[in-house]
């Protein structure tokens, strides 16, 4: 018997076509016997100009769907094995590493790779005329016999199944939680620009370096092919913030910003800044994230819709990834029973997802308990070493591991005792 007779026709409907959405729309267009149809509200998706981790975590589930030499090709790989180097924001002086072992295969060491590049790798891979664009969902009713999906544009179709891939402001999340987006204090400013106008600064760093200052952050890196990542994370006031989108540049202002914000740092930052086009600057936000990841048997959330924080340990779309993964098992695993699979995809993924939110609280909890606190530099170095912070819990977590333990300690429940 193949695959097709054994399982029935499944329609699935992914709403949302960004870094995940696409990946939904790869990875579940393998199952057997499957329609897969993504509607995306936007012409076409733009990808910011940024930079993007790719994890162990994210590298092996990606490597589940997709060629890694091909996907290599993108992708930066530092000399240190992907390691983070910190420094100190004013001497620029190196910051003990926390303990954190390399993976066995250098093939899952940490990884950059341009946004732009990243997306359009996944799409050159979704099947053609998966993803529907100039689609805005408008809103979703899960019935006895699937969910009816209602556009903006009045029209109404009907799924099986739905994957809310919708982001970190979904609608389809707030038809279900009273949830409020709130900003987290900081705005993030982003650069994307050829290497060539940085290349002549002696100590231009070749790891993936963040200047650690008080309160606010400095990231840079490489980028493949011949390109230079600027990130720095600043706390604005809201009001400021509330100005910023993500699709604008911020023009001269940025640029002072940035200079005025750096002139007492590392003098390799201001430099550096001097020299770069005009930025990018959006507010970091962050929703509760949902408990519960699947609506009536009928919905999944996937990716931020499921998880809404901006910037989480640089894992928030290899955790879409693999709650992606963690639904293609599911399904495939409970031959379409979508109690079951969801039930399973639930278990896999909301647990972690759980522990992750609770880090993130922790962390904000040491940085104003512990170390925002220190009374000299010296003692404030020291409390940023001893904290460490690797987060390799969660950037290496493997979700078929996390998988296979709930399948097994569930079997009897999900194919013995029906
Ligand atoms: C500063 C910063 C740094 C980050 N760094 C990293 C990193 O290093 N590594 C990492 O893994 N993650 C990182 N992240 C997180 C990562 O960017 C997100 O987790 C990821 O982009 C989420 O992808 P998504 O597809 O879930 O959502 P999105 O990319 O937001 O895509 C949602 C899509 O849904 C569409 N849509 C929305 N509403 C509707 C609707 N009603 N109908 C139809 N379509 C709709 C939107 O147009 C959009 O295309 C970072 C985030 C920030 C802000």
């Amino acid at each position: 018997m193949t695959a097709e007779e054994e399982v029935k026709p499944l329609k699935i409907a992914i709403i949302g076509g960004g870094l995940v959405g696409a990946f939904a729309a790869v990875t579940l267009s393998r199952l057997p016997n499957v329609s897969v149809t993504a509607y995306e509200k936007s012409d076409k998706v733009r990808e910011v100009g940024a930079a993007i981790t790719l994890t162990e975590g994210g590298l092996v589930t990606l490597e589940q769907v997709f060629d890694l030499d091909e996907l290599e090709k993108i992708l930066y790989r530092t000399p240190n094995n992907g390691h983070i180097t910190r420094r100190h924001w004013k001497t620029g002086e190196y910051l003990k590493e926390p303990h954190s072992k390399s993976p066995k295969y250098p093939k899952y060491n940490h990884a950059k790779a341009q946004r732009v590049l990243l997306l359009d790798f996944i799409l050159k891979h979704v099947p053609e005329g998966t993803i529907k664009y100039g689609q805005e969902v408008k809103s979703v009713n899960v019935r006895q016999d699937g969910v009816a999906i209602h556009f903006a544009n009045g029209n109404v179709t009907k799924a099986d199944l739905v994957i809310a891939a919708d982001g970190i402001y979904s609608k389809i999340r707030r038809q279900f939680t009273n949830d409020a987006i709130v900003y987290k204090g900081a705005v993030a400013y982003r650069n994307v620009f050829d290497d060539k106008i940085v290349e002549h600064i002696p100590g231009l760093p070749d790891d993936v370096t963040v200047w650690i200052g008080k309160g606010s952050a400095m990231f840079m890196t490489r980028l493949t092919p011949g390109k230079f990542n600027v990130a720095a994370h600043l706390r604005d006031p809201p009001e400021v913030a509330a100005n910023l989108r993500w699709n604008k540049t911020t023009g001269d202002w940025g640029k002072k910003r940035l200079i005025e914000h750096f002139k007492d740092w590392d003098p390799l930052i201001g430099q550096i800044v001097e020299v770069m086009p005009e930025s990018i600057a959006f507010p970091l936000e962050r929703a509760p994230w949902l408990e519960n990841l699947v609506v009536g048997d009928r919905i999944a959330f996937v990716g931020d819709a499921a998880h809404p924080t901006s910037g989480v340990y640089g894992a928030g779309a290899n955790m879409g990834f693999d709650d992606v993964w963690a639904l293609y098992r599911s399904l495939l695993e409970t031959k379409y029973n979508l109690k079951k699979a969801l039930f399973l995809f639930n278990e896999t993924r909301a647990p972690f997802l759980k522990r992750v939110e609770k880090q993130i609280e922790i962390d904000q909890q040491i940085g104003a308990k512990y170390i925002g606190t220190a009374e000299t530099d010296e003692e404030w170095k020291r409390r940023v070493e001893h904290r460490g912070l690797s987060a390799k819990w969660i950037t290496d977590h493997s979700v078929d591991n996390e998988f296979e333990q709930v399948r097994d300690q569930n079997f009897l429940q999900l194919f013995v005792d029906e």
